[in-house]
């Protein structure tokens, strides 16, 4: 068997494009554009090129982008300054802190201090205890679009079973939870889990978010599965002093056994920014307490 390729590419791409056309939507009913702000402490050059990313995509779907660029040495005094001036500002729908911040600040009393209907990267234990309880909220972007796309390739996910390796508050329990919303049976597997191939060839749909390049290998999958491998580990390439990008799926293996497998890159990755503009613009018709339908975007 070989695997199809589910191409998150092509699937941000729509994406984008209908988040761009609720943002004229939105522009015309409010009077106004939806608001992202963007900020980023320090120059660290991996977070520098994010923030750019995001700025430009969020002008192409239409939406206003504000960014805050504070120097390395800001005190957290002054960051929380930052965020408060932006919980009350009008114009800014979405706030966005980038992650990691500087040793010096603490990021989970940033995050606390958004306001958590503006908090579109779905950090906020106030959107983490939504999540769980089923109230509308905002969830991590990661897990959401690939939540998007398994929906898209295989429709009703009830009564499958998941394994979900890994269990960061940003990929691993998020995605767990939309699974169990979704009414998979769902297995969250860490580094303490035993004998974990055998765990993961239970699994009808398998998502690896572990940042190991290519740990989980194809005799660890069940034949006709689906799998979304979220890494992004950057390996030594084929040339001298190059480098390339791998998941923690390592897909040539995996690909003869699953039915449906994401690349890397091309799968999870281009997600992350368009569900990001995806909740920027559900913060914009909360805020301003316009109707936006539940499967508009
Ligand atoms: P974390 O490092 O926060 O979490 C990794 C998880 O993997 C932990 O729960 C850890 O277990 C588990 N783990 C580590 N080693 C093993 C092992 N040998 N066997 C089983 N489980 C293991 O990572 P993130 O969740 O932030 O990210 C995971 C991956 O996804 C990374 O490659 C990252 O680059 C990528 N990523 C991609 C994004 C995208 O846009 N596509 C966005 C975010 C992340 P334990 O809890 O026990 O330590």
């Amino acid at each position: 068997m070989t695997a199809a390729v589910i191409d998150g590419k092509a699937f941000a791409a729509t994406l984008r494009a209908r988040v761009g056309e609720l943002a004229t939507a939105f522009e015309a009913k409010a009077g106004r554009k939806a608001g992202l702000a963007v900020v980023l402490v320090g120059e660290d050059p991996a977070s520098q090129v994010y923030v750019r990313s995001k700025g430009k995509s969020t002008v192409e779907a239409g939406m206003n982008s504000f960014e805050h660029k504070l120097p390395a040495d800001t005190s957290e005094a002054d960051l929380l300054a930052t965020v408060e001036q932006l919980n009350a500002d009008p114009a800014v729908d979405g706030i966005l802190v980038q992650l990691p911040l500087p040793r010096h600040i603490d990021e989970q009393k940033v995050i606390a201090a958004i306001n958590p209907d503006k908090d579109v990267d779905g950090f906020h234990v106030t959107n983490a205890g939504r999540l769980a309880v089923g109230q509308p909220g905002f969830v991590p972007c990661t897990p959401l679009g690939c939540s998007m796309l398994l929906k898209d390739k295989l429709g009703d996910l009830s009564g499958l079973d998941a394994v979900v390796i890994g269990r960061s508050n940003i990929v691993g329990k998020p995605m767990a939870q939309l699974l169990i919303a979704e009414s998979c049976t769902v297995t969250v597997a860490h580094s303490r889990t035993k004998n974990l191939a055998d765990v993961v060839r239970r699994a009808d749909i398998v998502v690896a978010a572990v940042g190991r390049p290519e740990m989980v290998k194809g005799d660890w999958i069940k034949p006709g599965a689906t799998v979304i491998d979220v890494g992004i580990n950057r390996v030594p390439g084929a040339e001298e002093g190059k480098t390339r990008l791998v998941g923690d799926v390592d897909y040539a293996s995996a690909a003869t056994v699953a039915s449906a497998i994401t690349p890397v890159p091309g799968g999870v990755g281009p997600m992350t920014i368009a569900v990001l503009l995806r909740n920027a613009l559900v913060a914009a018709y909360r805020n301003e307490g316009l109707d936006l339908a539940a499967d508009a975007v």
